[in-house]
């Protein structure tokens, strides 16, 4: 893919509701691209007026179309279809990455046939789930029958625009639902895309409708709304919990939160190809400049090995170009927004503060234009009661803690509140499962660090980072509602 000019990108602003865009009334909020920090467009909020709109439109068209109760093969072709055109959109990548953290190299290249792959895989459920029929008396037949709940409140952040909000709205869709999604406020066009290249598809107008606006007034109220039969959330663990309350306070709606984290990398002496290793660990917390749920924001390395390793990432580092998103060489991001990068440094320099050394980064790096692009950072020397060591960041900073033994390694990996993923490089395949099963995370992932283009299998955290999971199986599934059926038929 190549650059592109950031000026020549035109946005859809307003909302998309029932197959038709929907101006916004009232003050929009600025939009900034975080590359230079410019504002390119204004986005209207939808008070609880536009949500009551959006809601019952959809709940309208998953009464009235044939979305839910057509044959499900018949849903998963539209499904495939609409893959298809996200995958050949010839605007998309650019749409995405203009306005977010995602340099365009990987908006073209991950970013939008994940999203696409991503349909295509809820797509193939749709005719294989179904429900059971159970062990009653012979005299009686007990089925279990999968329905869709009706209308599902998809919520989305801001890192991964376009893959997160197809992993909420692709198993939602597949099992039959209406789906009313908002984007995060920072990111909130590409979306729009995907809605009008859905009905383009053949979806039924209204089964997807998107809302904008930001989360105290169009989030909250889409959460509280009495036509939402289930709510499905991915962003920070503060925002989870406030949302998990509304639904309480609403309904006792089910909820799906994928959640923040503060995930271990762990490396033993007898990793396999430590070079390797340091790319791998670099990686995981450089890419999208760490923020990633899944960043690998915590090193724990074991000591004959750990200042040969911290060089290695140190180097690896060092090969990362910060441009903006628009340019085909950059392959470090922005910071989203200026605000954050001044969070991200006060978080690394009171840990210096605190006892901890800077081996690299903790600086900006110079990029023209008003955006903040923040060097990948190491920090040496700390320990777990700093602030770098026990809050998600969400940037590239990456704290190093030293162990002598598996025991030490694992005590070092547990996380008091977070358990998203962790990571263990180790050439012992018994260690190897001794970690996977010691280690309190929804995710382990031996001698890689992050995820592959396995669909299948599902992803979510533990703890406070989260609860149900977002892909595989067990995604689709939470999409549905198992209904009991039980017929009698003794003469
Ligand atoms: P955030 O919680 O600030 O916002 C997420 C979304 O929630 C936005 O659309 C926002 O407008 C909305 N929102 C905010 N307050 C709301 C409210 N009271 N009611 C309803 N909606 C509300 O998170 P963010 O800054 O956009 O994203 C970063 C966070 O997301 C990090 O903590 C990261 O770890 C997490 N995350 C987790 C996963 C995962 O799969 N576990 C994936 C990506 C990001």
């Amino acid at each position: 893919m190549q650059s592109f000019n950031p000026d020549e990108i035109q946005v859809s602003s307003g909302h998309y509701i029932g197959g038709r865009h929907v101006a916004g009334q009232g003050p929009a909020m600025d939009v900034r691209r975080p590359s230079d920090n410019a504002v390119y467009a204004g986005l209207p909020v939808a008070d609880a007026d536009l949500v009551d709109q959006a809601v019952q439109n959809a709940w309208s068209a998953f009464k009235t179309s044939t979305w839910a109760t057509q044959a499900p093969r018949e849903r998963a072709r539209v499904l495939r279809r609409w893959a298809d055109l996200i995958e050949s959109d010839p605007g998309l990548a650019a749409l995405e990455a203009v306005g977010s953290t995602r340099p365009i190299v990987n908006a073209a290249g991950w970013d939008v046939p994940f999203t696409a792959e991503g349909i295509r895989f809820f797509a193939e459920f749709a005719d294989k789930i179904g429900g059971d029929v159970a062990a009653t008396r012979s005299d009686s037949l007990g089925m279990t029958i999968a329905e869709p709940y009706g209308v599902i409140g998809a919520i989305a952040p801001w890192n991964f625009p376009l893959v997160m909000a197809s992993w909420k709205i692709g198993p939602a869709l597949a099992a039959g639902n209406a789906v009313v999604l908002k984007p995060s406020e920072l990111t909130p066009f590409s979306a729009v895309r995907l809605a009008e290249l859905a009905v383009q598809a053949g979806m039924p107008p209204g089964i997807f409708n998107v809302i904008q606006g930001d989360g105290r007034i169009t989030g909250d109220a889409l959460v509280r709304h009495p036509r939402i039969s289930k709510v499905t959330f991915t962003g920070s663990t503060r925002t989870g919990s406030a949302i998990m309350a509304a639904c309480a306070q609403t309904g006792t709606k089910p909820v799906t939160l994928e959640l923040g984290g503060k995930s271990p990398q762990l490396v033993f002496a007898d990793a396999p190809d430590l070079d390797k290793v340091a790319r791998m660990v670099a990686g995981a917390i450089a890419g999208n400049a760490g923020q990633v749920c899944v960043a690998g924001s915590r090193l724990i390395v074991q000591r004959a090995v750990a200042e040969r390793l911290v060089d290695g990432i140190a180097s690896a580092f060092s090969a990362l170009r910060a441009g903006h998103t628009w340019e085909a060489g950059a392959t470090l991001s922005p910071i989203i927004s200026p605000a954050d990068a001044a969070r991200i440094d006060g978080m690394v320099q009171r840990s210096v503060q605190a006892g901890a050394t800077l081996a690299v980064g903790g600086r900006l790096a110079p990029v023209a234009g008003e955006g903040a692009f923040y060097l990948p950072t190491i920090l040496t020397g700390v320990d777990a009661n700093m602030e770098a060591v026990r809050d998600e960041i969400f940037g590239p900073v990456l704290t190093v803690q030293v162990f002598d033994d598996e025991d030490e390694a694992l005590a070092l990996g547990d996380h008091p509140s977070y358990g998203l993923a962790a990571g263990v490089h180790t050439a012992d395949v018994g260690r190897a499962l001794r970690c996977a099963r010691g280690l309190e995370a929804g995710t382990v992932w031996i001698n890689r660090y992050g995820r592959s283009d396995d669909y299948v299998l599902p992803t979510g955290g533990f703890k406070r980072s989260g609860m149900g999971k977002d892909l595989g199986r067990q995604a689709y599934e939470a999409n549905l509602r198992f209904k009991t059926v039980l017929v009698d038929f003794a003469r």
